[in-house]
């Protein structure tokens, strides 16, 4: 149905009720929707799902062992046997906007954020921009209702051409392409692409994967999509390779660099895959990084 890799292929497959190919997937989560300022603007995290993945190296530590990620876990306090991960949007609401910030697996496999957004008071149709990170099904899938129909059909769909171009050379992805076709706004990365947006190429993940700069009154905030998936393993060891990146080398440049940038500024973000609400500051730690979750 969408743009997947093998793992996210297992997600997909758990999420619809099939066996589990020894993948342990999502856990079911119930809507939620937390709100705090930045700037004028209000910005609210919507949680879709919960993604845990087994600590086997099939996922996060690729071509090192078991124990090593481990070791990682442990130091953080977190269980060692597997990888909990959010998967959340970001709803901006200011400037006369109603703005998302992806939007989640998308209801034929259980995603929560249409709830989530009923649950901040906004409707569908209330949504005039969505801005795409990337073209993987757990962000893209929410596009479409359970019909297959646009499931924001008063919005501008912004994604980088690049990203546009990727999605649509997968044929698995003909139906959601076809429902939001008319609505999708390309652009280049590097500048604004709304008010108070700013688009920024974060390469590595897929290839035109796109990180969004939100600024207003002088507060700034940047959703980093997939740049990093775990707040523990993805920030302790940037230089690790992980499946979900389609070209690693690249990906591990992008997590190390961004990294070191958001240590050095401190400045807010929003991380999709972290625990919700996502939202803090990288701080440096040794070799690596730390996250400290928070809000503005
Ligand atoms: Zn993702």
């Amino acid at each position: 149905m969408l743009l997947i890799s093998r793992r996210f292929l297992g997600l997909l497959v758990v999420l619809a009720g099939a066996p589990a190919l020894g993948y342990a997937g999502p856990v079911p989560t119930p809507p939620a929707a937390e709100s705090f300022p930045l700037g004028q603007f209000r910005l609210t995290a919507l949680r879709d799902a919960q993604n845990v993945v087994p600590n086997d190296n099939s996922v996060f530590g690729v071509g090192r062992t078991p124990a090593e990620v481990s070791g990682v876990l442990a130091a953080a306090g977190a269980p060692t046997d597997k990888i909990a991960l959010g998967v959340d949007a970001l709803l901006v609401q200011g400037a006369g906007r109603v703005m998302l910030f992806d939007t989640g697996l998308g209801p034929r496999v259980h995603g929560q954020v249409a709830a989530s957004l009923a649950l901040a008071g906004v409707t569908p149709d209330e949504v005039t921009d969505v801005f795409v990170t990337h073209s993987h099904f757990d962000h893209v899938g929410g596009l479409a209702t359970a019909d297959g129909q646009s499931a924001f059909p008063k919005a501008v769909i912004h994604m980088s051409a690049k990203e546009w171009a990727f999605m649509r050379s997968h044929a698995s992805n003909a139906g959601l392409v076809k429902a939001i076709s008319a609505q999708v706004r390309t652009f280049e990365p590097g500048g604004m692409i709304a008010p108070g947006v700013r688009a920024v190429a974060l390469v590595g993940h897929t290839p035109g994967h796109t990180g969004y700069e939100i600024s207003s009154g002088g507060a700034r905030l940047i959703d980093i999509g997939d740049s990093a998936h775990s707040a523990i393993i993805s920030l302790a060891k940037p230089d690790w390779d992980i499946e979900y990146d389609q070209d690693p080398a690249a990906g591990r440049a992008n997590r190390r660099a961004l990294l070191t940038r958001l240590a050095a500024s401190h400045e807010w973000v929003f991380a999709p895959h972290f625990p919700f609400p996502g939202v803090g500051h990288v701080e440096a730690k040794g070799d690596g990084f730390i996250w400290a979750p928070g809000k503005p």
